[in-house]
């Protein structure tokens, strides 16, 4: 009979091992089911050029549909699988949740955002793992210029060129150095604004920065970052980020109208919630044949799975991209040979080194004992980062992008509106409501909410005469209403041009 095999996730390992089985098998030997929340594999490496504007966001995606076929592709999310019963509980992004029957199980949905109880950094902060999260940064750095550019409140100017990342790993870095060169371009833009105006922290718990590569590598990243005016701080947590302050552990305070956390991730939790054998960190137990250990039918690889690595005993395999397709593509190999009875393949890779991009043509790069900075370091990490992008569409994409932004300068145009794109809709079907009467006192206030179709929206103020005036995030209106009294308490401050 034909085996049905359900992957959870549709990342580098998801997206990768469908790809290789469908490559492999023989029509109608098996069926094969794709879950994932969004219905695109990210290629997470890019995200930060996506952020500074040198690739199109969509041109770090693959669509799942359009890139697997033959296989159906199920957007929504798994949230439980029962093994002993070969079914998984599936919640799509719309509509009742319901039960996929399976033979077999590919475990392949990732980590997820390392999150800490600590005070404001829910409500402050931005995450940088997603597509989403990296255009939403990329508007909200522009929109922080164009806010300082036209406020005379010293205080909310000060704020909004005030930048801090939290986390010194790939990500972190990557996403400072891009938003940096992405504010660079876009002060052309806004001569009011000195450069020297802007502050930019990086803080990182431990003594240094971008521990996958050698020691002097991070010390020579430092250096580049300190020469750019970033303020490296090694040592410090962030402890607090209550009312937008972010509070280090070495007691300093910065008032920050941008707070990325990029601190890591920790793997899926839907691999314990599963009832699968978990390691102590939640990490689904592998063998070095991506099996999971001890079970039947189920295989699981990435960032959510503890892989033997047989290059080094006794240890697993890093949570990167570099192990996770490789693994992805094995995985796939032996869902074949597992299916027809035959041999699997142990997976065996010496990690090769990795590549990081600085922007301003920068970058760091670590392959086997070569190691190169500067010009030739970035050089590496577009070279080998463009290699394994996912399709030929995809790659000229990205190299078209890079051309474009090399020959005419980065697009710097904020789409903001994109976050909140049934607005003006809105604004427009107020205008029907017959006005509200009269509050005794005098004071005539708008509906609290608007009912369309279900969804419930805030209603929208009333136009303001002079034209359209937005309504700042609740965390700059703190600073509006007088209750600021942080001046003086120890906050720093960017100092003003
Ligand atoms: C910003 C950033 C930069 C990075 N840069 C590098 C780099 O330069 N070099 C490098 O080697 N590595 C890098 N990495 C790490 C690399 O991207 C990961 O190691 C790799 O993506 C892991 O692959 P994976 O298939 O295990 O997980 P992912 O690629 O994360 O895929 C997991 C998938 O599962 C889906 N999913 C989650 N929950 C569910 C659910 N309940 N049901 C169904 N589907 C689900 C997700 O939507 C996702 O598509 C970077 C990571 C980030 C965040």
């Amino acid at each position: 009979m034909r085996k049905h095999i359900l992957v959870v996730g549709g990342g580098y390992v998801g997206m990768y091992s469908a790809m290789r089985l469908r490559g492999l098998i023989r029509s109608g030997e098996v069926s094969v089911t794709l879950v994932d929340p969004r219905g695109y594999m990210t290629y997470q490496p890019f995200l930060a050029e996506a952020l500074g504007g040198a690739i199109e966001p969509r041109h770090v995606a693959a669509p799942l549909g359009q890139v697997l076929k033959g296989v159906r592709v199920l957007t929504g999310r798994v949230t439980r699988v029962d093994h002993g019963a070969r079914t998984a509980e599936f919640q799509p992004v719309q509509g009742p949740a319901r039960t996929i029957a399976y033979d077999i199980v590919v475990m392949a949905a990732g980590s997820i955002t390392r999150a800490l109880p600590i005070p404001g950094l829910a409500e402050h902060a931005v995450g940088f793992k997603t597509i989403g999260e990296a255009v939403h940064l990329r508007n909200h750095v522009l929109a922080q210029l164009a806010a300082a550019a036209s406020t005379d409140d010293e205080r909310i100017r000060r704020r909004a060129l005030t930048f801090v990342v939290v986390g010194g790993g790939f990500a972190g870095v990557e996403a400072l150095a891009e938003m940096q060169g992405l504010a660079d371009e876009a002060l052309r833009y806004h001569p009011e604004i000195g450069p020297a105006e802007l502050s930019w922290t990086l803080a990182e718990a431990n003594d240094r920065i971008l521990p996958e590569l050698h020691e002097n590598l991070g010390r020579w990243t430092v250096d580049v970052l300190r020469k750019r005016d970033v303020d490296v701080r090694l040592n410090a947590r962030l402890t607090s980020a209550a009312d937008g302050i972010a509070e280090l552990s070495d007691g300093t305070r910065i008032d920050a109208g941008t707070l990325v956390w990029a601190a890591g991730g920790r793997p899926n939790p839907i691999g314990a919630a599963s009832g699968l054998p978990v390691d102590g960190i939640g990490r689904i137990r592998a063998t070095e044949y991506l099996t999971v250990a001890g079970v039947e039918d189920a295989f699981a690889a990435g960032d959510g799975a503890a892989v033997p690595d047989l290059t080094r005993p006794g240890e697993f395999t890093a949570p990167n991209a570099q192990h996770a397709v490789r693994q992805g593509k094995l995985l796939g190999r032996n869902l074949v040979a597992y299916v027809r009875g035959r041999r699997l393949k142990p997976y065996r890779h010496a990690y090769l080194g990795s590549v990081a991009g600085l922007g301003h043509h920068q970058g760091v790069a670590q392959v086997y004992w070569i190691k190169l900075t500067g010009f030739l370091g970035w050089l590496a990490h577009r070279t080998y980062h463009l290699g394994w992008v996912p399709t030929a569409r995809h790659k000229a994409a990205v190299l078209a992008d890079w051309m474009l932004a090399a020959l005419f300068r980065r697009e710097t145009v904020r789409l903001e509106a994109v976050e909140h794109a049934d607005e003006d809709f809105r604004q427009a079907m107020a205008a029907l409501r017959p006005p509200a009467p009269e509050q005794p006192g005098g004071d005539a206030r708008p509906a609290q909410t608007v009912e369309t179709g279900g969804h419930v929206h805030p209603a929208p103020a009333p136009p303001q005469p002079g034209g359209e005036v937005r309504q700042l995030p609740a965390a700059e209106q703190d600073g509006q209403d007088g209750q600021d009294g942080q001046d003086g308490q120890g906050v720093r401050r960017t100092p003003a041009a």
